[in-house]
Formats: structure tokens, C-alpha cells, sequence
């Protein structure tokens, strides 16, 4: 993450961050920055720029391969196979019960073997070796307590099936996936390649403008090619209503200001923006099932 620049006064390493520019210098001693990092989820303290940090996942091993059978509604490509084998053992300090036994699981996910499958094997392969992608905690399907279970990026675990049966098809699982990833941090190589040349190229032109993005001052001559920036102050609040026709309008802009907070790299402002629109979802589809039944009944 960062360059051992020398000893600090008290004969301690100081380090400067991948972040750092000229006109905003990310230098730290190593014990304070290794405290600020891990108290704000990486984000470097200066100029706000957020580095992905590991999760509380067990250890296990992941196995890639390409098998002949199609996803549904990707019938001129196979598939990949993603195939999870996590061990139980003994909790860590980070897990949910330190000391106790833990079960493992074993899972296999699927993906079609095109352009669409291979970017989010990326961020899949990414959020497995950063921790991202299990947890142990109490199962909510089975009421296991002290197992291994998807910690929040969502797979396919069936090649059919549709959304229901967490299998394909379902247009919108990649858009979804990046987004979940991006809550916590995973982007892929070339994503996160030209995020850190953003970050930089707008420190050094306009001093200052990366540190105010969170109050959405008048910054926008440094990032000339995007709109002003979501930020957590700014992001609209929807409160989905009785009978809301222009839910479908809601989710289409919520879906708008989540890209822009993903461009943002703001991990919060995409929480929340995720969280609202999974309610507006859940509402939609409430409204949607009813709508269905008032028609049988006529
Ligand atoms: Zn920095």
C-alpha cells in the first residue's frame, strides 16, 4: 500500500501512501496510519482516497473451471464454475464467537463464459482473496448457528431458475454484483487503476478538491468530465409511498446516483444508496404482487 520512506523521530518507519501527490502529500508514521486505516475502513485520513481492506472470511480455496452447460439465457457461451471449499475450525479475533468452532461450507457459483462472466470473475476472485466473500455467522435459511455463510456479495448458485432459485436468468445480477462489490471496496485492476489516476490528476489540479468532495463545495473544475459529486449530504432520501406509481423511476434514479457514487469510489454514500433502493425493490415488489392478485380476483 505504501513506500518506507525512513525512521520516524522515535525510530519508527515512516510511510508514504500510493495515494500521495505533491500537492497532497499522504506521509504517515506506520503505527499511526495502520490505526487510522483500520478505525475508517481504508480511507487514507488526507485526501479521502479508500483502500480495499481484508474481511473477517475463513480460510478456504477456490477452484475456477469452464464446464459445457449454458446459463440460462446465455445459451451460445458455457459456463464458468466457481467452486468454494472453506474448512470449519476454530474462531478468530474477528469472527463472530473468538474461541469457538466453526462450521465450514462448500458452494459452487456459476457464471456464462463471456465478456460479462470474465470482468466479474475478476471482482469474485478479488473479494474471495481480500476476505470479502464469506463470514461466520447464524444462518438465517437454516438457523445454524456458527457457520459459514455468504457475507453480502451475492452468487449464483444455480444456472437456471431465475432470480427465485438464485440462477439465472437475471438482467440486471452484473450491475448488482460491481456495486456490492464496490460497498466494500473491490473494483477491478483496470477500474482501480484509473480511480487512483483520477484521484491524483484531480490533487494536483486543484489542491485541495478531493479533501472537500464530502461537502460538496464547488469543486467541479477538477473533475471537468463528471457532474457534481454525490455525496452523502446530498444523496435525496426516498420515502416510497402507498400506492406508488413511480417507484420503477425511483430505482432507475437511485440506480443513476449509485454509478456515480461507484465513479466517486464513496463506499458510504453507495451503502446507503444500495440500502434505499433494495427498499424501494422490496416495496415494488409488494405493490407488483398485489396488483397481480386484485387481477385474479376480477
Ligand atoms: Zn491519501
Amino acid at each position: 500500500m505504501g513506500e518506507v520512506l525512513g525512521q520516524g523521530g522515535d525510530d519508527e518507519p515512516v510511510v508514504c501512501l500510493q495515494c500521495s501527490t505533491a500537492k497532497i502529500p499522504c506521509i504517515f508514521r506506520a503505527s499511526l496510519i495502520a490505526q487510522c486505516l483500520s478505525a475508517s475502513n481504508g480511507e487514507c485520513p488526507t485526501c479521502k482516497y479508500r483502500y480495499s481492506t481484508p474481511g473477517p472470511q475463513p480460510s478456504g480455496t477456490l477452484v475456477i473451471a469452464k464446464d459445457h452447460r449454458s446459463c440460462s439465457g446465455y445459451a451460445d457461451v458455457g459456463s464458468i464454475t466457481l467452486t468454494y471449499r472453506l474448512p470449519g475450525g476454530t474462531q478468530s479475533a474477528r469472527m463472530l464467537r473468538p474461541g469457538q468452532h466453526y462450521r465450514g461450507t462448500a458452494r459452487i457459483a456459476y457464471l456464462p463464459d463471456n465478456e460479462h462472466g470474465a470482468e466479474a470473475l475478476k471482482l469474485l476472485t478479488k473479494a474471495f482473496r481480500n476476505g470479502n466473500l464469506f463470514l461466520v455467522g447464524d444462518s438465517v435459511t437454516t438457523g445454524q448457528r456458527n457457520t459459514t455463510i455468504w457475507a453480502g456479495i451475492h452468487q449464483k448458485t444455480n444456472l437456471t431458475g431465475g432470480t427465485a432459485r438464485h440462477g439465472y436468468p437475471d438482467p440486471t445480477y452484473f450491475d448488482r454484483l460491481k456495486q456490492e462489490c464496490a460497498s466494500r471496496g473491490i473494483y477491478t485492476d483496470e477500474h482501480e487503476g484509473s480511480l487512483l489516476q483520477n484521484n491524483t490528476s484531480s490533487n494536483s489540479a486543484a489542491a485541495g478538491s478531493v479533501l472537500n468532495s464530502k461537502s460538496n463545495s464547488d469543486d467541479s473544475d477538477s473533475v471537468p468530465l463528471e457532474e457534481a459529486k454525490t455525496t452523502a449530504d446530498s444523496v435525496p432520501v426516498f420515502q416510497p409511498q402507498e400506492g406508488d406509481t413511480t417507484l420503477e423511476s425511483r430505482i432507475d434514479h437511485l440506480t443513476l446516483l449509485l454509478n456515480k457514487a461507484m465513479a466517486d469510489r464513496d463506499i458510504p454514500v453507495i451503502r446507503d444508496l444500495m440500502k434505499q433502493r433494495n427498499a424501494c425493490q422490496a416495496r415494488k415488489k409488494v405493490v407488483d404482487e398485489n396488483g397481480d392478485e386484485r387481477k385474479k380476483e376480477r
